[in-house]
């Protein structure tokens, strides 16, 4: 068995998902679970729609009619067979009238509580895979198609719900295996979890975490994450154009990257893959010939040089001055209860005899109430990780690298694989600019 999973982009429209399709097609003999993210911006418009449909009726129309209509051009779109699109075509006008029904009960309640916009950005998943289990059975592929509804058990903190490994381990193992007895490959959602019944969904970009459940539970060969890039570059390929694919990562490394801004795998995928060992491949499905990356519990031999460097923008890096006749401590412990208090993220934390550093990464308007009777300063910042070997003169060429610019701060991780540099955000371009021309 292996786990594969099909990001927005891989599903996005006719020609993606056929694509896709065939690359299920020719791995089918590994009885593959694949799990579907829901076509590309169909989430950010289910998100639009969650609060336009309380406060302005007229756009949430314009975005329900735009989400209708995608599904069903993406039906028109696809070359299958006549007996084929008319199951499609009953199966996705069923699915539209199970949305615009739960639309109607919002509508009437006049709100939109966290559990049902949960159920509300679920339809995106559910409408790609309904369209994309008839996709393989056109290609005579005996494709399931399984509520992961049934699979992913979770709390029910809608919105980003915590997977209950164990739980959906059991359901897993209960369901998927008799079905694969008898059926080629299964088809599942990515994201959509639930509790007591009630649908929850796992934050976003959480169908890569979706795969990795799968595959931990189930105890698959590898989880394959098909996205549109050619695997994990030395920094993003938006950002610097000269990035390259990085052949091998660790766990550990490829945690730090993510945590820090590298979209191309969410940070808690690593997670059920460590527990069990299992290798993860990120591969890009419009390039399948591509060996793109393969991510491992065993560490690598040293390449003697930095490997990557990514760049989580839009934080807020605070810096709080500490009263002559105060101790810092004494101040650190006035404000950070309250920050934790508000589920506010502390990324870094420096203390000193005259001043507390953190950085975060949420609205301004959320820490500035609970620094008020305390004199700071911020600035919008970005954090970079750079991906280091232990050697002592990779460390000095980042850091050389970098020595014209105004940096925030430079702290170098305790596991010695990561150097993390707070940088002001308008800067963030040209520095990993200037940090990538030292992997490269
Ligand atoms: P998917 O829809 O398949 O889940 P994502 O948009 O979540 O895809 O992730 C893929 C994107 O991640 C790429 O298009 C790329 O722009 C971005 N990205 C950011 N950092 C990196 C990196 N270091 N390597 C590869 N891609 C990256
Ligand atoms: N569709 C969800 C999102 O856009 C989950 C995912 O794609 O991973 O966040
Ligand atoms: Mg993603």
């Amino acid at each position: 068995m292996i786990v594969m999973k099909f990001g927005g982009t891989s599903v996005q429209h006719a020609v993606a998902m056929s694509q896709s399709a065939n690359i299920v097609t020719s791995q089918s003999a590994q009885k593959p679970i694949v799990v579907l993210s829901a076509c590309s911006g169909i989430t950010n418009k289910l998100v639009q729609l969650s609060t336009a449909i309380i406060s302005n009726h007229k756009f949430a129309d314009t975005i329900i009619a735009e989400i209708i209509e995608h599904h069903r051009t993406v039906v028109r779109e696809l070359s299958v067979r006549e007996e084929i699109r008319t199951q499609l075509q009953v199966a996705v006008e069923q699915k539209i009238e199970e949305f615009t029904t739960f639309l109607k009960g919002i509508t009437l309640l006049k709100e939109c509580t966290p559990r049902s916009t949960d159920t509300l950005l679920s339809f995106g998943e559910f409408f790609s895979t309904s369209i994309f289990t008839y996709l393989l059975q056109n290609l005579g592929i005996k494709a399931v198609f399984v509520s992961a509804k049934d699979c992913i058990k979770t709390t029910r903190d809608f919105g980003r719900a915590i997977v209950d490994y164990e739980a959906s381990k059991q359901s897993i193992l209960q369901i998927i295996p008799t079905i694969l007895e008898k059926a080629d490959c299964i088809v599942t959602q990515g994201f959509v979890g639930s509790f007591e019944g009630i649908t929850t969904t796992l934050g976003r970009g959480g169908s890569d975490f979706s795969a990795a459940v799968f595959g931990y539970a189930l105890s698959t060969q590898e989880i394959q994450i098909w996205t549109d890039v050619s695997g994990v570059y030395t920094t993003d390929p938006r950002m610097v154009p000269s990035a390259t694919t990085i052949p091998q990562l660790t766990f550990d490394e490829i945690r730090d990257l993510s945590v820090y801004g590298a979209k191309v795998l969410h940070p808690e995928t690593i997670l059920p893959a460590v527990k069990s060992s299992i290798p993860v491949k990120v591969l890009n499905t419009f390039r399948p010939e591509d060996k793109g990356t393969v991510i491992h519990t065993i560490p690598m031999k040293s390449i003697g040089k930095a490997k990557a460097v990514s760049a989580l923008k839009q934080c807020l890096t605070f810096s709080i001055f500490v009263p002559i006749e105060q101790e810092s401590e004494e101040v650190l412990h006035q404000i950070i209860p309250k920050l934790q208090k508000e589920g506010i993220p502390i990324f870094i934390l420096t203390l000193t005899e005259s001043c507390i550093q953190f950085t975060t990464n949420v609205a301004l308007e959320d820490v500035l109430p609970l620094l008020q009777n305390v004199k700071y300063l911020f600035y919008k910042t970005s954090l970079l990780c750079v991906l280091i070997e232990s050697q002592l003169s990779t460390r000095s060429s980042i850091i050389k690298s970098i020595e014209s610019f105004d940096i925030l701060q430079v702290s170098i991780n305790s596991s010695e694989h990561s150097i993390v540099v707070i940088c002001k955000e308008e800067d963030t371009v040209p520095i990993v600019t200037a940090i990538h021309a030292t992997i490269i």
